[in-house]
C-alpha cells in the first residue's frame, strides 16, 4: 500500500479525534479511545496492507497530539514519552499486552507497580493520575517553574512549603493527614515516602485485600493530586477528613459488589 493510498485512512482518524474533541474527557477518556483506534489498526487495516511506516508514524502523531491536548494537532509537550504510553501495562506503559505494542521499538522490562496502578478494581481516571504520579511525570510547581511556565513555587494547599513531588504527596500536612485516615482505617502500612518502595515491600496474602488497598492507595494519590488544583481554582482547601470519607465509601462499594465479606478479614 503507497504512503498515498491512506490518506483515507488517516482522515478517517482525524475525523474521530475532531469527533471527540468536542467531548471534554478526561486524559483516562481519551486513553480509552486512542487504544481503541489503535487497536483497530492494528487488528483491521494493518492484517490487509502493510502499512508503511511514515503512515503509522502520522497517525501516532495524531493520537499522541489528542492524548496529551484534546486536539489532532501539537498542543502540549507530553508528559510521557510515546513509546512509554505504548508499552504493555506489566511493562509501565497503558496499554494491554498485545494490543498495539507493536509500534513500539526497544527492549521490555517488566516493572513490579504494575498490579498497583492497572489493578481491575481502579477507576480509570485512578489509575491514570497514579501512572503519572509513580513515575513522577505530573506538573508539580517545581516543574513548572523550572519550565519558567510560573513564578510562585509555594504549594497552595498549605501555602508554607514548596510544592514538588515529595511535598505534595507525602511531606504537605494535608497529605500526611490523608495518609493516616486511611492508614488506621485499613490497619495496614501504606506508603510514608515513597509508594514504590511501599509497593515492593507491602505482601498480602488475599488478593481481593490487595486489591482494595491498592486501589485505596491510587484513589488518594488521585484526590492529592485534585486537592492541589482544587486549591488553586477555586481557592478552597480540601479537607482530609472529607477526602477520606469519599475514598471509604468507594472502597467499600467495591467489597460489596465483591460480596465476599467471609473471605478476609478487614473491618469495614
Ligand atoms: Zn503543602
Amino acid at each position: 500500500m503507497a504512503v498515498g493510498d491512506c490518506s483515507r485512512l488517516i482522515e478517517k482518524v482525524v475525523e474521530r479525534i475532531r469527533g471527540w474533541g468536542a467531548r471534554k474527557l478526561s486524559y483516562a477518556g481519551r486513553l480509552v479511545l486512542i487504544n481503541d483506534v489503535l487497536t483497530q489498526l492494528h487488528s483491521f487495516w494493518a492484517r490487509i496492507f502493510i502499512i508503511p511506516l511514515t503512515v503509522i508514524d502520522k497517525i501516532t502523531s495524531i493520537c499522541r497530539n489528542y492524548l496529551w491536548a484534546s486536539s489532532d494537532k501539537y498542543g502540549r509537550v507530553p508528559a510521557v514519552a510515546w513509546d512509554q504510553v505504548c508499552l504493555g501495562k506489566k511493562y509501565g506503559g497503558t496499554v494491554h499486552c498485545g494490543q498495539w505494542i507493536y509500534l513500539v521499538a526497544g527492549g521490555l522490562v517488566k516493572v513490579d507497580w504494575w498490579p498497583l496502578i492497572w489493578n481491575r478494581l481502579s477507576l480509570p481516571k485512578y489509575a491514570f493520575i497514579g501512572w503519572l504520579m509513580i513515575q513522577e511525570r505530573l506538573y508539580t510547581k517545581d516543574r513548572m517553574l523550572r519550565f519558567g511556565v510560573i513564578s510562585d513555587g509555594l504549594c497552595d494547599i498549605c501555602r508554607t512549603q514548596m510544592e514538588d513531588h515529595q511535598h505534595l504527596f507525602y511531606s504537605c500536612d494535608f497529605s500526611t493527614r490523608c495518609w493516616t485516615l486511611l492508614r488506621e482505617w485499613l490497619g495496614v502500612p501504606l506508603p510514608t515516602n515513597d509508594v514504590l518502595h511501599w509497593c515492593s515491600m507491602w505482601r498480602c496474602r488475599s488478593l481481593l485485600k490487595k486489591q482494595l488497598v491498592y486501589a485505596a492507595v491510587v484513589a488518594l494519590i488521585y484526590h492529592i493530586w485534585m486537592a492541589q488544583n482544587v486549591c488553586r481554582e477555586e481557592h478552597r482547601v480540601p479537607i482530609p477528613r472529607q477526602i477520606f470519607n469519599e475514598i471509604r465509601r468507594y472502597i467499600q462499594n467495591l467489597y460489596r459488589s465483591k460480596e465476599m465479606m467471609s473471605r478476609f478479614s478487614l473491618v469495614l
